[in-house]
């Protein structure tokens, strides 16, 4: 008798999980990194875990998790963490929890400082501080004074902790909402909150992120794992899942805005539930 589907799913909504833990009141930020404050992300993280793809997920909804592919919203937030401000007003509406103000006095130090750092960086190249002379707006002198002690500053900061952060977060961002999925699926199913991505198309971003896409999916269902055993274990642990039918290489979900099934379509979820619904008739 074959293997029944989704063995391993955890049962519908039974009794409501705790909720996590408050936030500690004000920590220094952390700088040598240029996104989220981990201190702020770890309540956000344990709600995604209990929350996942629903509307209240604001862990991955903050990096474009169920918007549409084309939406410049989504193509702002994948390239710095500051454009999670634009989502934020979506959030607050859906989950009065969610605090905006929060979230900036959490953030802000850090991501402000990055963001200002790439723009006034790329205003130099651009030339902007010699136009800026040129019409009279800067006097010569404090553009020298900002060449010669800002300019370095930019130069060692942007190079050694920006850039690479940006790479590194872009790549997760794009990986991680395209391995989740959003909006239609049931809750607290952690089959249907992420799938396997392991195409060879998205090696690229997947270097950057511990291949992250291959292997969140077992973090799902292990969560306490830490990571480099999550990529010790996949190798023996992805072929089980795919054998129990998790979802693979969903290329499409990006263009569905991270819903498991087309717009308006029940069916693709329903299906998906079927034998475990005949295995418990069976049962
Ligand atoms: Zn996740
Ligand atoms: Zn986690």
């Amino acid at each position: 008798m074959p293997v029944p589907a989704r063995l391993f799913t955890h049962p519908h909504k039974t009794t409501p999980l705790p909720p996590p833990p408050p936030l500690p009141p004000s920590l220094p930020p952390s700088l040598p990194n240029s996104n989220a404050n981990p201190w702020w992300r770890r309540y956000y993280h344990l709600r995604h875990h209990q929350y996942a793809g629903q509307v209240v997920d604001v862990e991955e909804r903050l990096i474009g998790l169920g918007l549409p592919w084309n939406s410049f919203k989504r193509f702002l937030v994948t390239f710095t963490p500051a454009a999670t401000l634009l989502i934020a007003d979506d959030i607050v509406k859906d989950d009065p929890e969610f605090s905006k103000k929060v979230l900036v006095r959490y953030n802000a130090p850090v991501i402000a400082l990055s963001t200002v750092a790439m723009i006034v960086h790329l205003c130099h190249y651009l030339g902007v501080g010699e136009l800026l002379v040129a019409v009279g707006i800067f006097p010569v002198a404090f553009h020298q004074g900002l060449l010669r002690f800002l300019l370095p500053f930019l130069m060692v900061y942007n190079s050694t902790v920006n850039v690479p952060n940006v790479l590194r977060q872009s790549c997760l961002v794009i990986i991680s909402t395209y391995c989740h999925y959003y909006g239609d699926i049931p809750e607290r199913d952690v089959f249907f909150q992420t799938q396997i991505l392991d195409h060879p198309i998205l090696w690229p971003f997947q270097l950057f992120c511990f291949n992250f896409g291959a292997t969140h999916i077992i973090h799902h269902f292990v969560t306490r794992q830490p990571f480099y055993l999550r990529q010790l274990t996949a190798f023996r642990v992805t072929p089980v899942m795919l054998e129990q039918g998790c979802r693979h290489n969903d290329l499409g979900n990006h263009f569905r805005a991270n819903r498991w099934g087309r717009k308006g379509e029940k069916s693709a979820v329903d299906a998906a539930l079927m034998p475990v619904m005949e295995e418990k008739k069976v049962l």
